[in-house]
């Protein structure tokens, strides 16, 4: 039974690489990894780690773990390798990108061995990506006879 209206702390995540409490920054912070505007970044400065935030986010939620430069390389060639996939869904389904990415990143959690529901490509740490890439490409291999077939039917 609750009492009241629960108080959900601020979510404040902390630096996968070293552990230190990652910190909010913006564009114009001398901090701040980019020259243009990408939104507020949770940063680890020491190893050059961060992650935005949910898009409207009130709350400046995380959108997964912060990742340093080989982690979001690897995000980079997952995300390369999965959207052919998607963009095949979406041309024969009439699906939109977001629910064709979505089932994309579910049939991958799976493949990988990732609780699905809390799956993203922000949520893979450098190991479940490169492992996320070999399904990807081991898939586009297989049907490389048949490009029109996408991974994203399968479940
Ligand atoms: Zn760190």
């Amino acid at each position: 039974m609750r009492v009241g209206r629960p108080v959900k702390p601020l979510p404040h995540p902390n630096c996968d690489y070293c552990g230190a409490p990652a910190t909010l920054t913006r564009a114009g912070d001398e901090a701040y990894p980019y020259r243009d505007d990408h939104g507020p970044l949770w940063m680890c400065a020491d190893c050059q780690a961060w992650i935005g935030i949910f898009p409207r986010s009130t709350r400046n939620v995380p959108l997964g773990r912060l990742a340093d430069a080989r982690l979001r390389d690897l995000k980079v060639k997952l995300h390369a390798a999965l959207e052919p996939l998607v963009q095949a869904k979406v041309r024969r389904d009439g699906c939109n990108v977001f629910e064709a990415r979505s089932k994309g990143m579910k049939w991958l959690a799976q493949a990988i061995g990732v609780e699905p529901d809390k799956c993203s490509i922000h949520t893979l740490d450098a190991d479940q990506c490169e492992r996320a890439i070999a399904v990807v490409e081991h898939f586009a291999q297989e049907r490389g006879q048949h490009p029109s077939d996408s991974a994203v039917d399968e479940r």
